[in-house]
């Protein structure tokens, strides 16, 4: 897995289009999200609604995304404790996310999800 550090462009943005790791749903464009380290647990992910999430994974690189319109795709479930959890729009594999209530701001993990450098031309 490459560094934190590769992921990141000179603004502390991210440099690379990022994805769902088990889908071609595109997540967030280049420069969407800006790199945070906080500490949050997520729950483990599951495939689709079936099992309990019983098992947690502290995490603590996300992609810290204003506002909620600026993600290219992504499913958002129902409250819990302030929080929603964020997941694929397209496959609702998840969590890949959180998305704070109260702040109105949404952290992509970088381990949940794929990251790909951006195609050609910029615009
Ligand atoms: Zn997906």
């Amino acid at each position: 897995m490459a560094l934190v550090e590769e992921r990141k462009d000179s603004s502390g943005r991210n440099a690379d289009v990022v994805y769902c790791t088990f889908c071609p749903s595109k997540i967030l464009n280049s420069g969407a999200a800006a790199f945070v380290n906080i500490e949050f647990v997520l729950p483990e992910i599951m495939c689709k609604k079936g099992g309990e999430a019983d098992k947690r994974e502290p995490i603590s690189d996300y992609w810290m995304v204003e506002d909620i319109n600026c993600f290219e795709n992504i499913g958002v479930s129902h409250t819990v404790d302030n929080v929603k959890y964020l997941a694929c729009a397209d496959c609702e594999r998840g969590p890949v996310g959180w998305h704070d209530v109260s702040t109105c701001k949404s952290y992509i993990a970088l381990s949940r999800v794929k990251h790909e450098k951006p195609s050609s031309q910029k615009k």
